[in-house]
């Protein structure tokens, strides 16, 4: 199986090579030359297996430079019951007679980015080692928030990796700062910058781009890469839970193998959902995905108008892991449909001059069959939490929330008696404030160990131990800088 670019169809690559670098040196994102197929029985033989067992099957498919033993192993040790609690690192619970709640945030961080970010590391230590690069990959990552501990936790303690992480000192929340600080892990590097978060990411586009960075890393033999949402190894594993939650509704009896579900997802910068449309272009009887936005609907207005446009006001929401105007997967899903690498040219330059851009009424067509859509205010969003809670008696997060309103929408509108899996994108206890806050209508300032004990009084669910864990750790990076320093800091918590 070979790769091209969305920007380029002269290219060719290895999946290897694809991980390896992460974007296409034209710009544009790896996608598959063609979609691998998954038949009935192939369905049937996964619902006797186990999560990696089953991840291994479907990324095998894709990535079939690697051996079926590399990627058992890769996905044994990625998935293990230490990291997400259980033998099924991503368990169903059925909320209403017929929908069903995707648990994507058993993994050490609480949220969903574990999924993808616990494999990437691994894949990316093989694709290297093919490639015959022998220096070691450094990650550097600049974060808001979230990310930085996923990269964190799926970077710690992998081979031939360093990974190094800066955050803005006063720009994450108490409980995201003290997860990044407590990190574990002989390979991660942490360090506090003396600014927000754009000083952050700028500092570290500078530190990529600068030629005597490179040549000093390379003499200490190692190398820079970043591990961000277009790396193809990120979306790959995520194909593979949309397939296994159709395997557990078949092995449980909540539908025959070749029953169609839909699919409902809460989306940001489209990754999540665009996995879950190679789920249904392999051939899972996915009748419908809902592509579920808060109050930044850009993607709602898209995919029901054709017409993108991130000129708009920005909302800072309470499902902030989806405050996003541009959302970068959205490109992969415009080649896939169009064919025509100019044309995605095209809407991505569009997109670059005038934030704007109007896909073809061919392309218009093909989402008009494969999507639906709709978007959340703040107040549905805490409606919705509240009333889950109390009829349902199952307590999701603000992101969740976004897509179960989304999904009773579509309802209202649509008579489809299908069932639907609503992809669940981070544990409640991660956004304990918004949650508790919904719930009982009380506010709750300050944040923090306590209002997470308060929200545990009122509810069954418990705190996830990589929270509550968190309250004796020891702290282990206090590194702190000026964002001009962020190369001298780089230097010496790597050694180089
Ligand atoms: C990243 C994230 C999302 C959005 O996922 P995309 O792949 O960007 O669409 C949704 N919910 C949570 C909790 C996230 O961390």
């Amino acid at each position: 199986m070979k790769y091209t670019s969305t920007r380029d169809s002269s290219v060719r690559v290895s999946a290897a090579k694809a991980i390896a670098a992460g974007i296409s040196p034209d710009g544009g994102l790896f996608v598959p030359c063609e979609i691998p197929v998954l038949t009935k029985e192939d369905i049937s033989l996964m619902c006797d297996m186990d999560y990696p067992r089953r991840a291994a099957f479907v990324i095998g498919k894709y990535l079939d430079d690697y051996t079926q033993v590399e990627l058992l192993e890769a996905c044994r040790a990625a998935y293990s019951p230490e990291k997400f609690g259980d033998e099924d690192p991503c368990p169903i619970s059925c909320i209403l007679p017929n929908e069903y709640i995707l648990e994507l945030w058993h993994g050490p961080t609480c949220a969903f980015k574990d999924m993808a970010l616990q494999l990437l590391p691994r894949l990316l230590a093989m694709a290297v080692k093919k490639e015959g690069i022998s220096d070691e990959s450094v990650i550097l990552v600049a974060t808001s928030g979230d990310t930085g501990k996923a990269a964190l936790e799926g970077f710690c303690d992998v081979e031939g990796t360093r990974i190094i992480v800066y955050f803005p000192n006063d720009g994450v929340s108490k409980m995201q700062k003290l997860q990044m600080t407590t990190q574990k892990g002989k390979n991660t590097g942490v360090c506090a910058i003396d600014g927000n978060f754009d000083d952050a990411q700028n500092g570290v586009k500078k530190i990529f781009a600068a030629p005597d960075v490179k040549e000093r890393l390379s003499a200490a033999g190692m190398r820079l890469t970043s591990a961000n949402s277009i790396n193809w190894g990120r979306l790959v594993p995520q194909i593979a839970y949309y397939v296994s939650a159709y395997c557990n509704m078949v092995a449980g009896s909540e539908i025959e193998n070749g029953d169609e579900v839909n699919v409902c997802v809460p989306t940001g910068n489209f990754g999540n959902i665009l996995a879950a449309w190679y789920a249904k272009k392999m051939g899972i009887p996915i009748k419908k995905l809902i592509c579920a936005s808060n109050a930044n609907n850009v993607l709602t207005d898209f995919l029901s108008t054709g017409i993108y446009d991130k000129n708009r006001p920005f909302y800072m929401t309470s499902s902030p892991s989806m405050d996003i105007l541009i959302s970068s997967n959205l490109e992969r899903l415009l080649y896939h449909l169009s064919g025509d690498c100019m044309e995605v040219k095209g809407y991505m330059e569009l997109l670059g001059t005038s934030g704007r851009y109007e896909v073809s009424e061919n392309i218009k067509e093909l989402i008009s069959t494969d999507f639906a859509c709709g978007f959340c205010t703040e107040e549905q969003t805490a409606a919705t939490i509240n009333r889950t809670f109390t009829d349902c008696n199952y307590l999701c997060d603000t992101h969740t929330a976004v897509a179960v309103h989304v999904y009773s929408e579509y309802l209202s509108k649509e008579k489809d008696g299908r069932k639907v899996i609503v992809a669940s994108t981070a544990n409640p206890y991660k956004f304990a404030d918004r949650v508790y806050a919904a719930v009982t209508g009380e506010e709750c300032e300050g944040g923090g160990f306590e209002i997470m004990d308060r929200l545990n009084a009122i509810t069954d669910a418990d705190i996830p131990v990589p929270l509550s864990e968190l309250r004796n750790a020891q702290i282990r990076h206090k590194n702190y800088c000026e964002p001009e320093d962020m190369v001298s800091e780089l230097y010496r918590m790597l050694g180089a």
